[in-house]
């Protein structure tokens, strides 16, 4: 059981994404912090939005699960610090939604543990 973390902050803006060069949009829906076209995100935030994470380095998608409530969500591992991450995979965005090509690239088996 995942609840709503209170402190949730949302910073969305459009930004440039590191792997592909690609300009992400703003989401519609949510907190866009990751690039429709090849998934992958930025170590920006501890909590979406709040841009405290203070890395700044790049997060791979690695893996993606079925989540029933909130639908694929993709798990992510930070380049430089290894912190993992799991954001939400847009199906449906107003801007731009996520491509389900990229995200089938990905192992569908989260080998994730636990958070430690
Ligand atoms: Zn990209
Ligand atoms: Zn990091």
């Amino acid at each position: 059981m995942t609840q709503e973390l209170p402190k949730f902050t949302r910073i969305n803006e459009s930004f440039l994404c590191g792997n592909c060069g690609h300009t992400v949009p703003r989401a519609q829906s949510t907190c866009r912090d990751h690039c429709p076209q090849c998934l992958w995100s930025v170590h920006v935030d501890v909590n979406p939005g709040d841009r405290n994470a203070g890395c700044g380095a790049s997060l791979r998608p690695v893996s993606y699960s079925a989540n029933k409530k909130k639908g694929f969500m993709i798990h992510y591992e930070c380049e430089k610090c290894g912190t993992r991450k799991v954001n939400r995979f847009l199906e449906s965005d107003e801007f731009e939604s996520d491509s389900m090509e990229a995200l089938l690239k990905l192992s569908g088996v989260s080998n994730f543990s636990k958070k430690v």
